[in-house]
């Protein structure tokens, strides 16, 4: 390079030589693209994502040990990584419908996926059909000659309901159509739907994978690598590609999933308990008491009944406003699956377009609270939740 002037040799700097030690960590491999000595390599890597890195909206090594650690978790066969949960949702989704198929989904779903599949049906000319999340009969029943795809959440928003997985993807398989699963709030810690028969599994990297609130992003895992093929090259033309930095935060996030999903588990099991006997609390939702809809099921299927559920104050309204006030440690904040408890009033923020009947068919009540519990020590978490509600 010393033969290069300086404003030459500002642009390749040199770079030195990683040779008989390796970095025990991924490195951030902060690039947008590669260089290749050998053209016909470089032309090989464009159209295929098992070729050599070549640009970033197609992957990156560090993307790559991110897809290849999640891949690895579900036992799945390899994942595409990307900026965030709705983008892998929609990578999905409009990677494998087209115009004229029909969607199945259940009845509970994430609020921004809900919402993009109303617009699919208002703008993309597709058709959807939502029946409970535990029942194959429905499933059958709701099945036509064009139906795509099934589309199922592990545990749900706010209710934490259990889709019955092994039911409801044999009978898509049977059927000969596909099964997706967002398993945002169960993590392969506490469930992996490939072992139930799933085809596809997305996550929000968001929550409880990378686990500290301070990313967003998403992975779409697949239990076969034609489909993943597939939408692989529908992805890098949607362009939802994960960001290098996110990738790595996500990767060190994933180190400690298994101990902060047993921490976030048993601190729910601490609140739920000791909510379910409070006077100002009318019901308690987390599956893993037994009044819970999903709790046999949650009991076969999970092995964690998770960290997210909800609670309704008997006070209605007004105490479910004045508890959000009350709290001092939680933090009133959208999102969950980070190490901080998190508290929402749905009424009022999530679902405040939403009329009273309208919460009461979604099972929300105007008095209902989500909390997302971190991995604080429980009692500070109790103390804190006892006096808002007193
Ligand atoms: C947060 C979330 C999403 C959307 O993920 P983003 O990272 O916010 O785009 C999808 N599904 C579930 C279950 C979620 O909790």
């Amino acid at each position: 390079m010393t033969e290069f002037r300086p404003e030459t040799r500002a642009v390749h700097p040199p770079q030195p030589p990683v040779e008989n030690s390796r970095p025990i960590t991924m490195p951030i491999y902060q690039t947008s693209g590669f260089t290749f000595d050998d053209p016909a390599v470089m032309a090989d890597a464009m159209g295929r994502p098992d070729g050599a890195f070549v640009y970033g909206r197609y992957t990156n090594p560090t993307v790559r040990a991110l897809e290849l650690a999640v891949a690895g978790l579900e036992g799945g066969s390899a994942a595409i990584a990307t900026g965030s949960g709705m983008g892998a949702i929609n990578t999905v989704l409009l990677g494998l419908l087209k115009p004229g198929d029909h969607l199945i989904a259940q009845r509970s779903l994430y609020g921004g996926t809900a919402a993009m599949i109303s617009d699919l049906v208002g703008r993309f000319g597709i058709a959807v059909t939502y029946v409970p999340e535990n029942d194959p009969a429905a499933l059958r029943a709701a099945v036509r000659p064009e139906t795509r795809l099934v589309y199922l959440e592990t545990i749900s928003n706010p209710m934490a309901l259990v889709a019955d997985l092994p039911g409801m993807c044999a009978a898509a398989r049977e059927l000969g159509i596909l099964s997706v699963v967002d398993s945002t709030f169960a993590t392969p810690m506490l469930c992996r739907p490939f072992e139930h028969g799933a085809d596809v599994v997305v996550h929000s990297t968001t929550k409880f994978l990378s686990g500290h609130t301070d990313l967003v992003g998403g992975i779409a895992v697949f239990a076969g690598t034609a489909l993943y093929e597939k939408v692989w090259h529908f992805a890098t033309e949607l362009g939802t590609a994960a960001e290098p930095f996110t990738a790595w935060l996500t990767l060190r996030g994933l180190q400690t999933l298994a101990l902060r999903m047993e921490r976030h588990c048993s601190n729910a099991e601490f609140l739920a308990t000791r909510l379910a006997g409070h006077p100002a609390v009318a019901a308690v939702h987390w599956p893993g008491l037994p009044p819970h809809p999903s709790h046999e099921l949650a009991g076969k299927l999970l092995s964690g009944f998770g960290g997210v559920f909800s609670f309704d104050l008997a006070g209605g309204r007004a105490a479910g406003e004045r508890f959000m006030s009350s709290v001092r440690l939680a933090l009133l904040a959208p999102s969950l699956g980070g190490v901080e408890t998190l508290v929402l009033h749905p009424a009022t923020t999530s679902h405040r377009s939403l009329s009273a009947d309208e919460l009461a068919a979604n099972g929300i009540g105007e008095g209902t609270v989500r909390i997302a519990v971190g991995i604080e020590h429980p009692e500070d978490l109790w103390a804190d939740v006892a006096q808002a509600l007193s």
